[in-house]
């Protein structure tokens, strides 16, 4: 490479899909069963068995899911339902559909996960249920989320779609709520494109699967052999939210492998914790000690004793070093749609919005490119000094 060569932009996530996935989605078409069917089947049965949950369905996206979660255990108009704002918008969004009104909480200083203290705090007469949500794929206390809601008589939804394979004190994430909600978006942990997975409560993924599939009591594939596909009836205004094995063949193989992927991300994140921690003003995530994490994000969470802002180092990783990054969350109380509602305001998620930023880490990352984000960070901080600053800048600037 010479000097003139730019370097390739290396991307903040890129999926891991391999020639298993394609076999399969091949297999898959060339069986003339494209819509949910047994390969949904199988990946639903992984997912169960894996969780040691009731049930498990296979859906169209992780807000399909949580949709149904809100439908299926009867949120309705008037309910309140504590959840954070330091998410993706998806869960809010499927509580309005519902009529329901979120009721946003502060995260905790070190996890940046929903606060026990601050859900029970928020609790009136209208809470219907608390959805937590498992940062960047480091679980929550689900302990104690399960025994407030049990104290409260309140239902526990997770929003689980960082942590399909993540622990805490020897709970997987998504095995505690009532029901829980995953995702298989293109950036997650591991991908069918789209897709999601609901999983939890055998009474209530019944009903969701009712409502998932139009308010037709079986599926396609069930009766197909044993009855007439005319002859099935509506008993609920259901929803279309069902995955396509073309999908869940996709989901199969990913999720055989998400173990090993898991591992990777975890490999990486332990290169970059101890290249980066002496960075002044960097700080490196937590991981509590009864924690296998998921690893969906490495975050950096830059303040204000470094020598840049979160988004001057943003920039500068992107233009002078061709580094992909992205930032989890905008705080979903300071969106447009929610902006009037809140009424508290919620200096850790906000601090948090100002500070993070997740770095690339991913099973496709070679090591090189590894140690190309670290490198970029400490020319960063090394070139920190005001001087240094100016120069970075005014390049960054003439570009
Ligand atoms: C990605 C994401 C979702 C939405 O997932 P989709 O499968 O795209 O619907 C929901 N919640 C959180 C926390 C997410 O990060």
């Amino acid at each position: 490479m010479t000097d003139t060569d730019p370097l390739p932009f290396l991307p903040w996530n890129r999926p891991s899909i391999g020639d298993e996935e394609i076999a399969e989605v091949t297999d898959t078409l060339r069986s003339g069963w494209l819509t949910h069917g047994p390969k949904a089947a199988r990946f639903e049965e992984a997912v169960r068995q894996a969780l040691g949950v009731e049930d498990s369905f296979a859906v169209s996206s992780c807000t399909a899911a949580l949709h149904l979660a809100f439908l299926a255990t009867g949120i309705k108009d008037g309910d309140e339902v504590i959840t954070p704002s330091l998410t993706f918008c998806a869960a809010p969004n499927a509580l309005l559909q519902t009529g329901a009104t979120p009721v946003f909480v502060d995260v905790e200083p070190l996890t940046y996960n929903i606060d026990p203290h601050a859900a029970e705090a928020a609790i009136t007469d209208r809470t219907k249920a608390i959805v937590v949500m498992h940062y960047g794929g480091h679980p929550c206390d689900l302990r104690a989320f399960r025994k407030l809601a049990d104290d409260r008589g309140l239902l526990l939804i997770e929003d689980a779609a960082h942590a399909l394979h993540a622990s805490r004190d020897g709970q997987r994430a998504g095995s505690v709520g009532d029901l829980a909600a995953f995702s298989f978006y293109a950036n997650k942990a591991m991908t069918t494109g789209e897709g999601g997975m609901l999983v939890g409560r055998a009474d209530l993924v019944h009903r969701a699967r009712l409502l998932g599939r139009h308010g037709i009591d079986s599926s396609v594939w069930q009766r197909h052999g044993t009855r007439s596909t005319a002859a099935y009836d509506v008993t609920a205004p259901g929803l279309k939210y069902v995955m396509s094995d073309v999908t869940a063949a996709i989901g199969v193989q990913q999720y055989r492998k998400l173990p090993v992927f898991t591992e990777r991300r975890a490999g990486i994140a332990a290169t970059y914790t101890s290249a980066l921690s002496g960075l002044s003003g960097l700080a490196t995530p937590v991981i509590l000690p009864t924690v296998e994490p998921g690893w969906f994000l490495y975050s950096i969470f830059i303040g204000d004793t470094a020598p840049f802002s979160r988004n001057e180092a943003a920039e500068l990783l992107r233009a002078r070093y061709r580094i992909g990054t992205s930032q989890h969350f905008r705080p979903v109380h300071t969106l447009g749609l929610y902006s009037q509602t809140q009424a508290q305001p919620l200096p850790v998620t906000e601090a948090a919005a100002r500070q993070q930023l997740s770095l690339p880490c991913y099973p496709g990352m070679t090591s090189l490119e590894t140690v190309r984000v670290i490198d970029a960070l400490h020319s960063i901080w090394d070139e920190g000094t005001e001087a240094g600053r100016v120069s970075l800048l005014e390049e960054h600037h003439a570009q």
